[in-house]
């Protein structure tokens, strides 16, 4: 019996790959990594790319093609076998990591290598620094006595960050609330009421169920008109998992937000550094904390004026229509809608019938065709996939040479996570044995067609898939040999956002649309009198939201750089000074939003949040080059190509920014591109 995982073939066999082929392909990769590593080290003298980093970089390759298609399946095709399969590969996957990463001989082996650096190609040195630098942020370096203890709390911060996140879903499991009249929900969308009544019968219950995830969330503080409705669903909401509101104390996550501060804090000081902010550096473009405070607090300082005159605004509106004199927080996203349509009248419906999707495709393509010269077609003959709805292209540069493929799944089923996002499926690799063209898997989840109608995209699913495409585009245009720092592999966390951010911009240039879009009926481009009202409406209370970002930047950036055991983690301390400083609304003092920021207590976004605003700053600027040359100018997008795309994490970001750019990232063009005046 074979295992498809394990065979050879170009792509992967997805119709034949069951769950249980899933952990037995595993366990033998892994064990035959070990082995071939050991092996390796023992038979090499002296080590040089083609003796030991080539076949090193094949043994990774080949976990990564395997485990791939399987990650992928669990996202996209779900079934509780493959999850359970899924979820036992993890421990495995995280210890083998471990294993390597303090693997002394094998650390010695790069550092050897390094020392012929004067040889290597730029990549190569570039994939060789990355190398042993991850060897030194897992504690290769250290002496045993540290080296064990940075081990157990690697193994106690995994289990808390786990922990944390447990409890932020059992709160928001734990409040739900039944509505038997329907005028108590007064001023929310069909959608949103055929939600609630559907979870209200799932539960064998008459009327409407609301909760805290967000699609129900969501809704009822944007439309509710029952005022007290929208209070108590915002204090459940902002309070989960903390020692306020309705389950005060039961889910409580202040001892381990303080353990975690704690735990980040003394690894940091075992590798050398003052801080956790100054550790979760060594993998950024931003060079020192002193930049990234500077980068918020200038950006904050520039966009408060604008957002007070936001919130002016706003409160007038609510004071002279709705006679409301305070507005609280759970007010003010109710009237900002309310103001917003008032001013606009725009909606996300009157755009969709000028954005068919194969419109919008076809367009995408013949854009991302005249900005990088390149062809991207469906791949002629059959490729096996995962559902019948995926559909597999290729993208082929000036000479018809295939510079990689991908796989389309659109459309949101059963079974299939949330969201969209691209992932590896191949990288790029050429070397001595191996030589491979990239392969991604691009996902949306967009509206399937209904009956003979074809699939409408709101103009934000269009910016959507423009945006997932401008990480795609990053991995397949590469032109990098080594895997390690080939595709987005390598690029710094706060500079992967820069092509997909940056590709979003041409969703809102005439020239642009009028190739993505057309009537679905007429045939028709968007008509320039709504384009009008779409681009008067893009920047409607942006100084608030970016205030917003900032505020979250700020606080996440400032507990870890100023954590002191002395004093412990003075978490909500910091967040009221962050607010004093640069917030416009100031929320009831009961709010425990920290218990609730998973990105940078449970997820990977530590001290990095700032990334998001950082990375827009590159996008924007980067844009900008195009606004002065004309958006689909030939040079201007082939410079982008070969610096940006083509050479992703290969050399040093902000070197490659300024080889496009002719200088350093200014923050004017996203200054401007937001609307904020300063
Ligand atoms: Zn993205």
């Amino acid at each position: 019996m074979t295992n498809p995982l394990l065979e050879q073939d170009w792509l992967p066999a997805f119709s034949r790959i069951k769950p249980e082929h899933v952990e037995p392909a595993i366990d033998a990769l892994l064990a035959e990594n070990l082995a071939e590593t050991k092996r390796l080290l023992e038979q090499v003298d002296k080590p040089d790319w083609e003796n030991f980093a080539d076949p090193i970089d094949v043994l990774d390759d080949r976990l990564e093609r395997v485990w791939a298609p399987v990650e992928h399946m669990n996202a996209v095709v779900d079934s509780e076998e493959l999850r359970a399969a899924y979820n036992a590969c993890l421990p495995k996957l995280a210890d083998y990591a471990t294993e390597m990463g303090q693997n002394r001989s094998l650390y010695l082996a790069y550092e050897d290598l390094a020392e012929q650096t004067e040889e290597l190609d730029p990549a190569r040195q570039k994939a060789l620094e990355n190398a042993l630098r991850d060897f030194r942020l897992s504690g290769v370096d250290l002496p045993q006595a540290e080296q064990a203890r940075f081990k157990e709390i690697s193994s106690e911060l995994s289990r808390i960050a786990s922990k944390y996140q447990e409890n932020l879903l059992d709160a928001t499991n734990a409040w739900s609330k039944l509505i038997t009249q329907v005028d108590q929900l007064s001023g929310l969308p069909e959608s949103a009421l055929e939600l609630a009544a559907q979870t209200a019968s799932q539960r064998g219950r008459k009327g409407w169920m609301l909760n805290l995830e967000f699609p129900s969330y969501f809704p009822v503080i944007t439309y509710a008109d029952n005022r007290e409705l929208r209070r108590e669903m915002y204090e459940a909401y902002s309070t989960r998992a903390s020692d306020q509101g309705p389950d005060a104390g039961v889910y409580d996550n202040t001892e381990i937000m303080e353990q975690i501060l704690a735990l980040r804090h003394e690894q940091s000081l075992l590798l050398g550094f003052n801080n956790y902010a100054e550790r979760s550096l060594t993998k950024k473009m931003a060079r020192t904390t002193e930049e990234v405070m500077n980068f918020l607090q200038d950006l904050a300082q520039r966009a408060k004026p604008q957002a007070q005159l936001e919130l002016d605004e706003l409160e007038a509106f609510a004071r002279e229509r709705y006679a409301v004199e305070d507005l609280e927080s759970w007010d003010i996203p109710y009237y900002s809608e309310k103001l917003r349509q008032h001013r606009y009248d725009i909606s996300q419906e009157d755009l969709k019938p000028y954005f068919p999707h194969n419109r919008v495709i076809q367009g995408m393509f013949e854009v991302i065709g005249r900005l990088f010269d390149v062809r991207i077609a469906e791949a002629s003959g059959p490729v096996d996939t995962w559902h019948p709805d995926v559909r597999f292209y290729e993208i082929r540069g000036s000479k018809g040479e295939v510079r990689g493929q991908f796989y389309f799944d659109l459309y949101a089923r059963p079974h299939k996570r949330g969201g969209a996002w691209m992932a590896d499926c191949i990288s790029r690799m050429k070397n001595s044995l191996r030589e491979q063209t990239p392969v991604a898997f691009m996902n949306c989840n967009f509206t399937p067609p209904v009956g003979d109608k074809p699939a409408l995209l709101t103009h934000s699913e269009v910016e959507t898939l423009f945006h997932e495409f401008g990480h795609g585009l990053q991995h397949m245009l590469t032109t990098v040999d080594c895997p390690a720092v080939s595709g987005i592999s390598g690029v710094a966390w706060d500079a992967v956002e820069l092509p997909s951010q940056f590709m979003e911009n041409w969703c809102w240039q005439k020239e642009a649309l009028e190739l993505i879009s057309g009537h679905y009926e007429t045939g028709q481009p968007l008509p320039d009198e709504l384009f009008q009202r779409m681009l008067a409406a893009k920047n409607f209370q942006s100084g608030m939201a970016m205030l917003r970002q900032l505020e979250f930047s700020l606080f996440d950036f400032r507990i870890y750089m100023e954590y002191d055991p002395a004093t412990k983690g003075r978490i909500y301390e910091i967040l009221d000074e962050v607010r004093q400083q640069v917030a416009v609304i100031q929320p009831p003092s009961w709010n425990r939003f920290a218990h609730g920021f998973s990105h940078i207590f449970g997820g990977g976004y530590a001290a990095g949040y700032y990334s998001y605003k950082w990375a827009e700053v590159l996008s924007a600027d980067a844009f900008s080059l195009f606004e002065e040359h004309g958006i689909f100018h030939k040079d201007t997008g082939e410079s982008f190509r070969t610096h940006i795309l083509e050479t992703g994490g290969s050399r040093d970001a902000m070197e490659l920014f300024v080889a496009f750019r002719g200088r350093e990232p200014k923050i004017d063009a996203l200054l401007r591109h937001s609307g904020i005046n300063s």
